[in-house]
């Protein structure tokens, strides 16, 4: 059996795994599990799966947690706190695989503590690559831990790459749905309101992550998330539209063969692949139906209209702290909009000043990329504060 630490065991992300593992019960063993403030769920989920340890955010979820588990089950589950609980979860020694998929900078910590500890990584949360991406891959490389994607794209090209020459390879194609605004004149993004840009049209998501896709940051933070972990330059990393979300990636050759990679948008596929990697499971997904009544699509996507795009270019070509820096202006922007203290176009517009006012300064660890991060949120707290005094909201 192998055993299995979910940190955002209560997120999109974390049910999904616990779905995966609940059909394969003989095959893997929960042993610790991490959330934020969901203690109801949290609850559920430990009195069915029985980790020894789970780690919540503050003492008042702690409090909650234990209260509904002693009354259902009396139990001798160890709750843990904050910081010091996310370190435990993700190195515990009973756990083999060690799964991130809360989204945020705070996935960071939790990823680093795994990867130093010489775990099986399956990284849903791109932040921690585009934050720190190269240093994780190095600590990796001296502690013998394995990252393997979670991300649909990065599953997709993780799975296309098997078996080929890295030196065969040209370019990277990463697949976008174009969001809910693909069709929509710039001029109208100004309207856009919290609840359209929360209806996704293919995936079911958080809504940091859903207004990402939305303004196409998402994608942006994909691009650099593909340099890290293929070791490419942004320039050999591309973006198609194709709205069908079936085609997830390609792999472009030397020779101008294009691989493809095709399934049901669904992310118990790439959860499964990285759980089990190197078995592919059996029967986890349907195939697409190739004879499906739509047709399939590809367009380039729209850097004009969604700058949100060339931003991240910009920032992975700047290296070092940048990233960090368009991630971080990115998340409070949106924290914003959702607060509907920003418009859907000022997203952008912070990110970029945030980015113009950054010095570039190395990553060297952990600690400089989450300086950074800080450096970030207080710059676009103050635009904000800035923009919306002048009434631009
Ligand atoms: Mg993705």
């Amino acid at each position: 059996m192998t055993g299995l630490a979910i940190i955002g065991s209560t997120g999109s992300i974390g049910v999904s795994v616990l779905e995966v593992v609940e059909s394969d019960p003989s095959r893997w063993r929960v042993v610790a599990l991490a959330c934020g403030r969901n203690a109801k769920l949290l609850a559920e989920q430990a009195i069915r799966h029985k980790p020894r340890i789970v780690a919540v955010a503050d003492e008042e979820t702690a409090r909650n947690l234990s209260t509904i588990i002693t009354a259902s089950v009396g139990s001798n589950l160890r709750i843990l706190v904050g910081e010091a609980g996310l370190r435990a979860v993700a190195t515990d020694e009973d756990a083999d695989t060690v799964l991130v998929g809360v989204s945020g900078a705070r996935g960071l910590a939790p990823a680093w503590e795994a990867v130093k500890a010489g775990k099986r990584l399956a990284l849903a949360t791109k932040e921690a690559l585009v934050l720190a991406g190269d240093i994780l891959i190095e600590e990796a490389g001296r502690s013998g831990a394995e990252i393997l994607p979670v991300d649909s794209e990065h599953s997709a090209v993780f799975q296309l790459m098997r078996g080929l020459d890295p030196a065969e390879v040209r370019k990277i194609w990463l697949g976008a749905s174009g969001g809910p605004f693909r069709d929509l004149e710039e001029a109208a993004f100004v309207e856009v309101t919290p609840e359209q840009a929360l209806s996704h049209p293919v995936w079911k998501m958080g809504p940091r992550i859903t207004v990402d896709s939305a303004t196409m940051m998402n994608k942006g933070l994909e691009i650099i998330e593909a340099c890290r972990l293929f070791g490419v330059m942004e320039d050999r990393v591309g973006v198609f539209v194709h709205p069908q979300g079936l085609v997830h990636a390609m792999v472009e050759l030397t020779d101008g063969v294009m691989l493809a990679h095709v399934s049901r948008p669904d992310m118990k596929g790439p959860i499964a692949y990285a759980l089990y990697y190197p078995e592919r499971p059996m029967g986890r997904l349907a195939p697409p139906d190739l004879f499906g009544a739509e047709d399939w699509s590809f367009e380039p996507a729209d850097s004009k209209r969604f700058k949100c795009l060339e931003l991240a270019r910009m920032a992975i070509k700047k290296g070092g702290t940048m990233p960090a820096v368009l991630n971080a202006a990115d998340e409070v922007a949106v924290e914003a909009f959702l607060a509907r203290r920003l418009n859907f176009s000022n997203i952008p517009q912070v990110v970029e000043s945030v980015m113009n006012q950054h010095e570039v300064k190395h990553v060297k660890s952990i600690g400089d990329a989450l300086e950074a991060d800080r450096w970030a949120r207080d710059k676009a707290d103050g635009i904000i504060k800035e923009i919306t005094l002048r009434g631009r909201v």
